[in-house]
C-alpha cells in the first residue's frame, strides 16, 4: 500500500532523513519511534507530500506520488493525518466540520455527509456533540473529532503524528482506544507516538528512526525484549 524507496530529505544543508526504504502492507499498523528531532515528523509528512523528498520515490497503491504527473489532491483524499494539534475548524460546528470535506471535495449531498458523520461520531463516543463548537469540548473529544472527521472522507491509510502528545495524561486513553478500535479494520496506519505500551500492543510492526536514518524495523514484542541494534537499547533503557 506504502512504499517509500530509498527517500532523503535535506532542509537546506541539513539532511534530516538519510535513504529511508520501508513497506507498509495494506491494513498493517506501523508505529514509528525515535527520538526528538529524529526525522519522524518529516518522514510520515513525505508519505502524503506535505513534505517533498529531496530523492527517491514513494508509491502509494504503485502511483509514484513524488512523481509531477501525479494528481496529489487525488492521493490525499485517500490519506488521512492526525496531528498533535487537532487543527478543527473554530468556527464550525463539530457536524460542520465532519461533513465540510465530503460535500465540498468529494462532492457527496448534505444529507448523506451528515448521516456518515452522525455515525462515525457515534463510533468515537461523541454523538451527542454534533452541534457544539470545537471549544466547547476537552482535548481527547477534539482529538476524537479530528480522527472521525479524517475518516469521513473514507481514507483506505491513516497517519497519526503523536495524536496524544498535546493530551492531558487523562485524555489520552480515550484518544488511544478510538485509534485501538480503528486498527486492524481493514485502513492502513502509520502513527508516531511516544506511548510505548499502546505501540506494543497495537503494531505489527516498529520502525526506529534515529538521526534520520531507520535504524530497524522489529515485530513489537522483540523490539521491547530484545531490539536488534544498540541505537534501540539505548533509547529503550532511556525512556521505559
Ligand atoms: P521528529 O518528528 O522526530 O521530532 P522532525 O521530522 O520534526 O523530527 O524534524 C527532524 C529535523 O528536521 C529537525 O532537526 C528539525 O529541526 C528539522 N526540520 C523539520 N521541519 C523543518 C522545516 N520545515 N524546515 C527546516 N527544518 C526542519
Ligand atoms: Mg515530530
Amino acid at each position: 500500500m506504502i512504499k517509500i524507496d530509498h527517500i532523503s530529505k535535506k532542509f537546506g544543508n541539513n539532511e534530516v532523513l538519510k535513504d529511508i526504504s520501508m513497506q507498509i502492507n495494506k491494513g498493517d499498523v506501523v508505529t514509528i519511534i525515535g527520538p526528538s528531532g529524529s526525522g519522524k515528523s518529516t518522514l510520515l509528512r513525505c508519505m502524503n507530500l506535505l513534505e517533498t523528498p529531496t530523492c527517491g520515490a514513494i508509491y502509494i497503491n504503485g502511483v509514484d506520488i513524488t512523481d509531477k504527473k501525479t494528481n496529489i489532491m487525488a492521493v490525499r483524499q485517500n490519506i488521512g493525518m492526525v496531528f498533535q494539534h487537532f487543527n478543527l475548524f473554530p468556527h464550525m460546528t463539530v457536524l460542520g466540520n465532519m461533513t465540510y470535506a465530503p460535500i465540498h471535495v468529494k462532492g457527496i449531498s448534505k444529507a448523506e455527509a451528515e448521516a456518515k458523520a452522525l455515525e462515525l461520531l457515534d463510533r468515537v463516543g461523541l454523538k451527542e456533540k454534533a452541534d457544539q463548537y470545537p471549544s466547547r469540548l476537552s482535548g481527547g473529544q477534539k482529538q476524537r473529532v479530528a480522527i472521525a472527521r479524517s475518516l469521513a472522507m473514507e481514507p483506505e491509510i491513516m497517519l497519526f503524528d503523536e495524536p496524544t502528545s498535546a493530551l492531558d495524561p487523562e485524555m489520552v486513553k480515550e484518544v488511544l482506544q478510538v485509534i485501538k478500535d480503528l486498527a486492524h479494520t481493514g485502513i492502513t496506519m502509520a502513527l508516531v507516538t511516544h506511548e510505548m505500551g499502546f505501540a506494543r500492543e497495537v503494531a505489527d510492526r516498529i520502525c526506529f528512526i534515529d538521526g534520520g536514518k531507520l535504524i530497524e524495523e522489529t515485530g513489537p514484542a522483540e523490539f521491547f525484549q530484545k531490539p536488534k541494534t544498540e541505537r534501540a537499547q539505548a533509547f529503550l533503557d532511556k525512556i521505559i
